[in-house]
């Protein structure tokens, strides 16, 4: 499928002038439709929530967005906390999935009333030493071994560090009921990033007869199962999207194969998603600051792998549009890449694009969910601001961008620095 930026070239030009490349941008509109879908497609089960995955994009104004929408959220440190507190998400609009929880993260997510979700049995007795044990609470499975959908290996949970083992599972539910949890939830992330409508139901079906299974050996009540995140996204033009209508119907397919008949058809189903929440719906507006022809030839942005980090660390592939380019061909090859003293800083390798000029605007693709949220300061680099498109068509600065002495407030405690303060 071609990708289309959700914004012209004037339209870029235009917020350029006030809000300096580079820049990410996000869809309002897009991020409302998306999230209707998706509880449309869950609308069958009475006690859906999604719970947006606030480590994708950590904005107060886009969890906003999300919360007039329905949406929860799924934090797994302090500050997520304490952002979504600050956005009035409390009780069981909170989920709590951390690993290698501190222990004031565990105690700010009890005092907010979240649902905690542990990640390991020994967090059984951490957890009831730190604030006892509440009422609700939910255990990750790692189901071990290869995530397979027909013959395709989609992950590998075996290798992953996260969640109990199956019998672990039965053990820390016993070990729960004694110490006074009344009602459970089971959660599982076993494939990340999957473009198939099977991901899901594949998923639903393996926790959904593990809760059968639970329910049966241990009497405990679940409450709730929660398919977590791993919804995928089309970053490349030859990707099929994931329907999430057939999503949804596979996992009431299952559900109504396996948990009705166990008298489970009261449990509620929650997802986690982050990913497929936002990344769509998020780009990175850069400028073409140089162009370089040695052995290669290179197009250089003024952005860099310290405002979207996917390329460099997983080698993810970001579609590129050269903004008002959209219908030239493609037949200049090059890497585009930002200016850290790091060879990884690409965003693309061989890239067929439009010939390329000093100036033009690259508006890579994808960037709304683990975009912004993973930059960083590597050589002294500022992350830039994030704006939203709103419905009517205005733009609104949603977080500003970093200055030097942003950078430099960590030595606010000396004087060493104090010229480039502001003090
Ligand atoms: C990262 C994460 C998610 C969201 O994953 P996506 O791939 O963005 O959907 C959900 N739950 C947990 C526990 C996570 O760590």
């Amino acid at each position: 499928m071609e990708k289309i930026p959700f914004i012209t070239k004037e339209q870029a030009e235009e917020i350029a002038k006030t809000y300096p490349t580079p820049f990410h941008i996000y869809d309002e509109k897009g991020i409302r439709e998306n999230a209707r879908l998706v509880k449309k497609a869950f609308a069958w089960n009475k006690g859906y929530k999604e719970y947006f995955a606030v480590k994708a994009t950590p904005n107060p104004f886009i969890l906003k967005i999300l919360k007039e929408e329905g949406c929860g959220v799924d934090c797994s440190s302090y500050t997520e906390l304490q952002m979504s507190d600050a956005c009035g998400f409390s009780g069981s609009d909170i989920m709590f999935s951390s690993n290698v929880t501190p222990a004031q993260d565990y105690e700010l997510a009890y005092k907010l009333g979240a649902y905690i979700n542990l990640d390991d049995l020994t967090h059984v007795d951490y957890l009831d030493k730190l604030t006892g044990i509440p009422e609700t609470i939910c255990c990750r499975f790692n189901a071990g071994g290869k995530f397979t959908i027909s013959t395709q290996i989609m992950d590998s949970p075996e290798d992953a560090k996260y969640g109990f083992t199956r019998e672990q599972m039965f053990e820390g539910f016993r070990k729960l009921q004694k110490l006074g949890a009344k009602h459970f939830g089971i959660h599982a992330f076993l494939a990340s990033n999957t473009v198939t409508n099977d991901y899901y139901p594949t998923l639903a079906k393996q926790m959904f007869q593990l809760a059968v299974d639970l329910k049966n050996e241990t009497g405990a009540d679940i409450k709730f199962i929660n398919l977590s995140g791993g919804v995928g996204v089309a970053y490349k033009p030859d990707q099929q999207p994931n329907d999430i209508m057939a999503i949804g119907e596979g996992v009431h397919k299952v559900f109504d194969e396996i948990l009705v008949p166990a008298g489970l058809g009261d449990v509620a189903i929650f997802t986690e998603m982050g990913r497929f929440m936002l990344a769509p719906y998020g780009a990175l507006v850069s400028r073409v600051l140089h162009k370089k022809h040695i052995y290669k030839e290179y197009v250089g942005l003024d952005a860099c792998a310290a405002n979207l980090m996917r390329p460099a660390m997983y080698g993810a592939y970001h579609h590129i549009t050269v903004l008002g380019k959209e219908n030239e061909p493609c037949t200049y090859k090059c890497d585009v890449t930002g200016g850290l003293c790091e060879n990884n800083d690409k965003f693309a390798i061989d890239r067929m694009l439009p010939p390329v000029e000093i100036g033009d605007l690259v508006y890579i693709h994808d960037a709304g969910a683990h975009g912004f949220s993973m930059g960083y300061n590597y050589n002294g680099k500022l992350r830039s601001a994030e704006l939203l498109l709103c419905e009517d068509g205005s733009v609104k600065m949603i977080r500003r961008a970093e200055t030097p002495a942003d950078y430099f407030a960590t030595f606010d405690f000396c004087d060493v620095m104090d010229k480039y303060l502001n003090k």
